[in-house]
């Protein structure tokens, strides 16, 4: 459909230049790994890698590691390992070459300005993996699940992209296409072939296809909001009035995987935030240190803040003292988050709960279904596992994590398949209402189109382009 548009040649390989990059980090490690790919990678690698036998690399069997020297001249820039891949078979579809220097940046970073001094280009943000998707071993969904598993920071959120690149939304989406294509297929013969609109096919089943695309789809798009919370993280935050334990929990979950923690970059607000990983979720632990009633403008600010970040909170933990009766702040705290999902934790549990206020909050929640509730100790961890488990269950179900289909996480593929969803269903209506099969063609074409756009099939340079910047360079 768009091949024009993507460079490639009539073999189905882009043609032009040899690329390099970094691909490892230049931190201090063992190894560093220098790629290149491209028609010249061969060539260029053999005038700079000299193995002990004085035997040019490509000479001899592909695909063994060869232990060398990079020489620029007579000067020895580093000691290395080598492979040579041939093309079909490899990452980008062209010959690669992979050069394992030293690591740390001095080595590696010689030997790409020796290789772009031989006449290799330096290659732009994701361009391997473009190049991948241009020759055809990966299509656009299948490259964006590469960069989302090198950026995961959890393991579900890894899975999920592995999942992603070995077909597990391009398989349902190229089924949904087929469907879609045939019943583009029917309405298209109609319009060229029956001239007499008596003859028109029938509605039905024509309603019925529609139904069958749309409903799949919106299958896809009920797995989105899973997906984002496994790529964002759930937005977490705790409430409760002072000296109920608020930060002796965030302090308790986030020592319970303190490895673990990271710091979010690009937070815009001034509540600290931290990650933390539940069963394999990730929890965006918000510290709202002042949601409560104040009289002081200053403070009042910050409450105000504070209360923007519990309404956009994807789960709110309320934490009550459970050794005490409920007090009126309490009962606004409750108030205030019954239509968010929440999490009520009755704290100091191990000063001993007062049944009391266990029946107080049971009868204050006025949430539909009422809010799981339970006991907890931020200062003995008694209840954080209960915690995690129900946090667990609350998104994912009871159930261990396990699925065929992957979990769409992609705001660009989230946006192309709900613009097909909204052209379908106008495409619906169109057939319910006895339109003429002419005016409602456009939407099926433009729904085709969208979904289309999500595995690349059709797709704009630009857009494409703008995909690949985000990438990482030497990916
Ligand atoms: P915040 O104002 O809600 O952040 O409350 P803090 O986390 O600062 O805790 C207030 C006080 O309660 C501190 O003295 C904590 O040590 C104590 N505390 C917090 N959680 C527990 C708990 O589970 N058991 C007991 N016995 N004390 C707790």
């Amino acid at each position: 459909m768009a091949k024009e548009h993507t460079g490639l040649s009539p073999l189905g390989t882009v043609e032009g230049d040899t690329i390099v990059a970094i691909s490892t980090s230049m931190a201090q490690a063992g190894i560093g790994i220098v790629r290149l790919s491209g028609p010249q990678a061969f060539s260029l690698a053999d005038q700079i890698f000299h193995t002990p036998s004085g035997r040019p690399y490509s000479d001899q069997d592909q695909r063994k590691m060869r232990y060398g020297h990079i020489m620029d001249g007579a000067q020895e820039l580093d000691e290395v390992l080598c492979v040579y891949m041939k093309a079909p078979h490899t990452y980008t579809v062209e010959d690669v070459v992979e050069i394992d220097c030293h690591g740390g940046s001095v080595s590696v970073r010689k030997v790409l300005a020796l290789l772009l001094k031989k006449g290799a280009r330096l290659a732009d943000p994701g361009e391997f993996t473009k190049r991948a998707f241009l020759n055809g071993r990966l299509d656009l969904a299948q490259a964006e699940a590469v960069e989302d598993i090198i950026t995961a920071k959890t393991n579900l959120a890894q899975q999920n992209a592995l999942g992603q690149l070995r077909g597990g939304l391009s398989l349902p989406l190229q089924a949904i296409k087929d469907q879609l294509l045939s019943l583009l297929a029917q309405v298209e013969y109609s319009i060229n072939f029956m001239e007499d609109a008596q003859e028109e096919l029938p509605r039905t089943p024509l309603i019925d296809q529609a139904d069958q695309v749309i409903e799949q789809i919106t299958g896809l798009l009920e797995g989105a909001e899973t997906g984002r919370l496994l790529r964002e993280g759930i937005r977490t935050v705790i409430v409760g009035r002072p000296n109920v334990g608020k930060s002796s929990l965030l302090n308790a979950l986030l020592r319970e995987e303190r490895a673990i923690v990271t710091d979010i970059p690009g937070t815009t607000r001034d509540a600290i935030e931290e990650s933390y990983q539940v069963k394999g979720l990730p929890l965006r632990l918000v510290d709202t240190a002042g949601i409560r009633k104040t009289a002081d403008p200053v403070e009042s600010l910050g409450v105000g803040r504070s209360m923007a970040l519990l309404k956009e909170a994807d789960l709110v933990l309320l934490l009550i003292d459970g050794t005490q009766p409920l007090l009126s702040e309490d009962l606004d705290l409750l108030a205030q988050t019954k239509d968010q999902v929440r999490i009520l934790l009755l704290n100091k549990a191990d000063q001993g709960l007062q049944e009391k206020t266990r029946e107080a909050v049971r009868l204050a929640d006025s949430s539909s279904p009422g809010s799981p509730m339970l006991a907890l100790s931020a200062k003995t961890g008694q209840g954080l596992s209960d915690l995690e488990k129900t946090i667990h269950t609350l998104f994912f179900g009871a159930e261990e994590h396990h699925q065929s289909e992957s979990l769409l996480s992609n705001l660009r593929q989230i946006d192309l398949l709900e613009k097909a969803q909204q052209a379908l269903e106008e495409a619906r209506k169109a057939l319910r209402a006895g339109v003429s099969l002419d005016a409602l063609d456009v939407d099926l074409q433009f729904a085709y189109q969208k979904l289309a756009e999500i595995t690349g099939e059709a797709i704009e340079e630009d857009v494409l382009n703008k995909i690949f910047q985000n990438f990482c360079v030497g990916k």
